[in-house]
């Protein structure tokens, strides 16, 4: 026989390997910023178009390559940045691989254009599927300049599997954020489709914090400063006032690199302990200094994660460092201080891998799946909102019965088998419509019906009812706008008002009136009347919110996203006492819906018992 086995061609080896470095144009535009950085650049600009997939160009003020250096730069392997296998114990610098020039050629049309100081012309270099098409002199400002066009041209798999432009854009904002935090001394700009999203001027940290966040961000952080001959820590945490719903600006920098690591985010949690409502997560800007030699940063190709040789050491001096600051600044008076002051080294034990508890939610769970009459289910152009489909879901009210007497506890990873209707039940309607319902600790609704009892969760119930009436409003481009009195100009971060400008439509279709407004500013003239909130900043900030916390956890669409984030907001709350017509309403509204029997989460909405199940109860 044959031999069979051949070296792939370089261009699909650097395809493959590709893959590894660049998922997606953020990727890509962290990459080239830290190249820029590790150029010694004082000026930093970034321009994109279409999220990155049309344009992503990077043009630094660094130190520029020779001719023949500007050519080697795309080869895979090739790095000016460690010689030796010794040199991966003491990097300072960001990139070392030398994959991620080589990566980008093999997947998108590249041109580089690069000068040094020391050279009268610049050269220019375009290269294509990892081929070069030219190299010429040409003249240039002193730096680098790499434009990457049509990312993933020739892997149209790794294309389609790009999210929509909102979604890359914001892993773009991430990635630019955290460069910039680590490098507040290097001036930043970040332009999108022509429009300026982020103008940061050299500065302190603070100020980059602030020029990155918003000014609001001045009065909500607190300086921690701690160094140790293990490690030297620096940067700011948030007050616990402000915590927030999602763990949004939560940043490590170990040697000025991003990254992410569960145990020392353990530490900090732990430190607030007892200062923050529950469920909410501080903010914290914070910056080790370590040994290079004592830290593996080899460990990722994309290189957020990293190993600590003293990993529970830095765990205590790290949440000790962060207690003293919360009592320093008088945010924790009942501190004592010099308990704190002296380090314990024990925390948890050091191989222990904390991780932080997870929900997983299955958006498209439907307790009812094998329903024929529920296979519309994703469709909701079916039902008017109130009337007539009331009894056909009465029908499927009474299939949960039938199909799980056991008190109907929803299994989430099991739809009930279908068995035989019982038509009687679908008088139970008028029934339960007319039968008065009762408050059980401001939580549940109980009702009658005819063959046993129901019992609503109002929470859920009503957030499945507004989102249904969102998706609808999306569905028909409308729904009633309630208009301010007077109009509110609202202002964002500049990655919160990316997020609002790309669902523009969107939030305009559900009922708000607003539009741009210039920077960051949006004017607000009217709210969806469903939205009880007056404050329309408060509003939209908690969808926003909401719907970054599912854009991390689910794959939704920006629409349904946006539905269930309002739903999630505008939904009566357990807790909160009802009147008996509002309870009503709740009923009659949930079995008006096309899925009454979760909330868009995944939550069961409603109970039933029957007679049986009483009497069962009461046997001897
Ligand atoms: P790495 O950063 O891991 O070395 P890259 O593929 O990102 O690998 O870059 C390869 C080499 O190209 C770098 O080591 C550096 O010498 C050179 N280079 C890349 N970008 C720039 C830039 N903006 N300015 C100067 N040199 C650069
Ligand atoms: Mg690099």
């Amino acid at each position: 026989m044959t031999d069979i086995i051949h070296l792939l061609p370089d261009s699909v080896a650097n395809q493959i390997a590709a893959g590894e470095v660049i998922q997606r144009p953020a990727s890509a535009v962290k990459e080239l910023i830290e190249n820029a950085v590790d150029a010694g650049s004082s000026v930093i600009k970034l321009f994109v178009k279409e999220a990155g997939k049309q344009l992503i160009q990077v043009i630094d003020n660094g130190k520029g390559m020779s001719e023949t250096d500007a050519r080697l730069s795309f080869e895979r392997h090739a790095t000016s940045k460690i010689q030796k296998a010794d040199d991966l114990f003491a990097i300072k610098t960001k990139g070392f691989r030398g994959e991620a020039l080589a990566s980008i050629a093999a997947i998108a049309q590249v041109e580089l254009k690069t000068k040094r100081p020391s050279d009268e012309v610049g050269t220019q270099i375009l290269i294509e599927g990892s081929e070069v098409q030219s190299q010429q002199p040409c003249s240039t400002p002193v730096g680098t300049s790499i434009a990457i066009k049509n990312l993933f041209y020739n892997v149209p798999a790794r294309r389609n599997f790009l999210k929509s432009n909102s979604v890359e854009t914001s892993h773009i904002i991430d990635e630019f954020q955290r460069v910039a935090l680590a490098h507040a001394d290097i001036e930043f700009s970040f332009n999108h489709n022509g429009a300026d999203i982020f103008n940061l001027p050299k500065s302190n940290l603070r100020q980059r914090i602030v020029n990155v966040f918003g000014a609001t961000f001045n009065q909500r952080i607190v300086p921690v400063e701690e160094e140790t001959f293990i490690v030297k820590i620096t940067g700011f945490i948030g007050k616990p006032e402000y915590a927030k719903k999602t763990r949004g600006e939560q940043f490590f920098f170990v040697n000025n690199r991003f990254i992410r690591n569960a145990y020392l985010h353990h530490a900090i949690q732990s430190a607030y302990e007892q200062l923050l409502p529950r469920e909410t997560h501080p903010s914290y800007f914070l910056f080790l200094e370590v040994d290079p030699k004592s830290i593996d940063i080899n460990i990722h190709p994309t290189k957020t994660e990293i190993k600590f040789e003293d990993e529970k050491a830095i765990y205590a001096i790290l949440r000790s460092a962060t207690k003293k600051s919360l009592g320093q600044h008088n945010i924790s008076p009942t501190i004592d201080f010099e308990q704190e002051a002296s380090i314990s080294l024990d925390g948890p034990p050091a191989n222990k891998i904390i991780e932080e508890p997870k929900i997983r939610v299955n958006p498209h769970y439907n307790p009812f799946k094998s329903q024929t009459t529920f296979e519309n289910s994703r469709d909701f152009n079916g039902p008017s909102l109130k009337q007539k489909s009331n009894l056909q879901n009465w029908d499927k009210l009474y299939e949960t019965h039938v199909n799980s007497p056991a008190a109907a506890t929803f299994t989430l990873d099991e739809s009930p088998k279908q068995e035989i209707i019982n038509p009687q039940w679908e008088n139970d309607f008028s029934e339960v419509s007319k039968s008065l319902c009762y408050q059980l600790h401001n939580r549940y609704i109980l009702s009658h019906i005819k063959t046993g009892f129901i019992i609503v969760d109002q929470q859920s119930a009503h957030e499945r009812i507004l989102y249904e009436k969102f998706i609808q409003f999306l569905q028909h481009h409308r729904s009633g706008s309630q208009q301010l009195l007077f109009p509110e100009t609202v202002e964002f971060t500049a990655s919160d008002s990316a997020l609002v400008m790309a669902m523009l439509h969107e939030l305009n279709d559900l009922g708000f009136a607003i539009e741009e407004f210039g920077k960051n500013t949006f004017v607000v003239h009217g709210i969806p009347p469903l939205l009880k909130e007056v404050d329309s900043k408060v509003t939209l900030e908690r969808i926003l919110e909401e719907f970054k916390k599912n854009q991390s956890e689910l794959k939704l669409n920006t629409g349904e996203n946006l539905a269930r984030s309002m739903a999630f907001n505008a939904a009566v709350k357990s807790g909160k006492s009802l009147s008996g017509e509002e309870m009503k309403n709740i009923i009659d509204e949930l079995f008006a819906c096309s899925q009454p029997y979760a909330s868009p989460s995944g939550r069961p909405t409603l109970t039933t018992f029957s007679l049986d199940d009483l009497e069962r109860r009461f046997k001897k």
